[in-house]
């Protein structure tokens, strides 16, 4: 099928789903400047053992460590802009096309597109948690004093390390954040799928739970995913193209 067609395509299913969701990877980031943190192929694990400073473990023996490699990627994540795939998605939840997106991604770039129901499984930056207390706070004036003074931040509370709210390696993925985004995929007769090479659960699991149930699933990828084989639709093409036409198709 020609691209254009495709692009039809994926605009009349989406126009006429009952209930569309949007599964994102750290693509849909990537023209953003943001790196893939998981892919060991980004760049990001030359200068570090992955195991070693963005582990659970590897955090609280050693959590200057993690700080240290995450400070040059820290200006970036809180800088960013959304690109046209982040508005795009938007603005399909605002024609009323899509009800939720699930994402990988642990940047707020979806939610600073405007969009409003947004499930980051990998969690956020949006906030810290006290790793003895648990003492929870607003995570940006912690990461804008970082950036100044390089000290470890710590609990105002108990003075124990403040870890960002996003999930480390060994870490358990936020429960209820989990139980929202399988309702949703078991829900959905539609799942819109951009920018991931689906390797990694739980992005590789909730397409398979989705088609199980019924769903149609669409990937928008530049490269092959792991899930081709079970896919209804794929448009090979960068997601910040690919997404921008399709929901221009849809307001024809
Ligand atoms: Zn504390």
């Amino acid at each position: 099928m020609a691209n254009d067609k495709k692009i039809s395509q994926a605009a009349e299913w989406l126009k006429h789903a009952r209930h569309a969701i949007a599964l994102t990877g750290a693509g849909v980031s990537t023209r953003s400047g943001i790196p893939d943190f998981r892919s060991p192929g980004s760049g990001l694990w030359k200068r570090a053992d992955p195991m070693n400073v963005a582990s659970m473990w590897g955090f609280i023996e050693y959590p200057q460590g993690f700080y240290d490699w995450v400070k040059p990627l820290a200006q970036t994540l809180l800088t960013a802009q959304p690109n046209p795939a982040h508005c795009a998605l938007a603005e399909l939840e605002t024609l009323g096309c899509l009800r939720a997106i699930i994402t990988q991604n642990i940047d707020d770039l979806h939610q600073r597109a405007g969009s409003k129901r947004v499930l980051q499984v990998h969690g956020h930056l949006r906030q810290a948690t006290c790793i003895r207390c648990y003492h929870m706070v607003e995570a940006q004036p912690l990461f804008e004093k970082f950036l100044a003074d390089s000290d470890l931040p710590t609990c105002e509370i108990c003075g124990g390390v403040m870890k960002p709210n996003v999930v480390l390696f060994g870490e358990m993925l936020p429960v209820s954040v989990m139980y929202e985004a399988t309702e949703e995929s078991k829900r959905c007769d539609v799942m819109l799928i951009a920018g991931s090479s689906l390797e990694v659960a739980p992005a590789a699991d909730l397409p398979l739970v989705a088609k199980k149930n019924g769903a149609k699933l669409i990937i928008v990828n530049n490269s092959s995913t792991v899930l081709d084989s079970q896919a209804a639709l794929i448009l090979r093409e960068d997601v910040t193209s690919a997404l921008p036409k399709v929901v221009a198709q849809m307001r024809k």
